[in-house]
């Protein structure tokens, strides 16, 4: 199998990328951010927790996506392999995955990172919450408080990949969305 991460800031069209990925690769798309919402739209007890989290900008712990990509990993099989997106985003997960994959005799394939300076998040996620409607795009507090998490807790694993040699990166800048998918879809070319 083959393990593939998306990485980058919110708003960096993760999610819209990963669905052009999947339709061209026989990969299973797994968000744990929208696992997350699933669970709260089904009104779990996992998802009562994880709300107020996500509403304020701040993580979950890292057991609870974990819990979420094991289950995955145990029972998704007939693919090539899995594009994991919004996970591992703390060290702790990162390490946690490598163990995960190392006792199945596996290991990360490849970490694809789409990079758009902070000052395009808020127009991105801005654009996003017209469209998706989603409760942690309504308000720039929050907006402030993911772009920091993500510089304090995510941004550290792209020397992490870096060490391990396993880091590209593309801009995901482009006004033209197409400009930016074809990127993507040449750096998934490149590594696969
Ligand atoms: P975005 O693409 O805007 O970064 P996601 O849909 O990936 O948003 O995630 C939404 C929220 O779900 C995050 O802000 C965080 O609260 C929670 N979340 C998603 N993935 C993880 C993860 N790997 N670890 C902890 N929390 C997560």
């Amino acid at each position: 199998m083959r393990y593939y991460i998306l990485f980058g800031p919110p708003g960096a069209g993760k999610g819209t990328h990963a669905s052009a990925i999947v339709e061209n690769y026989s990969l299973k798309h797994i968000s744990t951010g929208e696992l997350l919402r699933a669970e709260i739209a089904a009104g779990t007890e996992l998802g009562r927790q994880a709300k107020a989290l996500i509403a304020d900008g701040q993580l979950v712990p890292d057991s609870v996506v974990e819990g979420m990509i094991k289950n995955a990993f145990d029972t998704i099989k007939d693919v090539d392999g899995f594009l994991l997106d919004g996970f591992p985003r703390t060290l702790g997960q990162a390490r946690d995955l490598d163990a995960m994959l190392s006792e199945r005799g596996e290991e990360v394939s490849a970490i694809l990172s789409i990079m758009i300076p902070d000052s395009l998040i808020y127009e991105r996620i801005h654009h996003r919450a017209e469209i998706e409607g989603r409760a942690d795009d309504a308000s720039d507090e929050t907006i402030r408080h993911r772009i920091k998490t993500y510089h304090d807790q995510t941004e550290p694993l792209i020397e992490y990949y870096k060490a391990a040699g396993k880091y590209h990166e593309v801009q995901g800048d482009s006004p033209v969305t197409e400009e930016n998918r074809k990127r993507v879809l040449a750096l998934v070319e490149s590594v696969w």
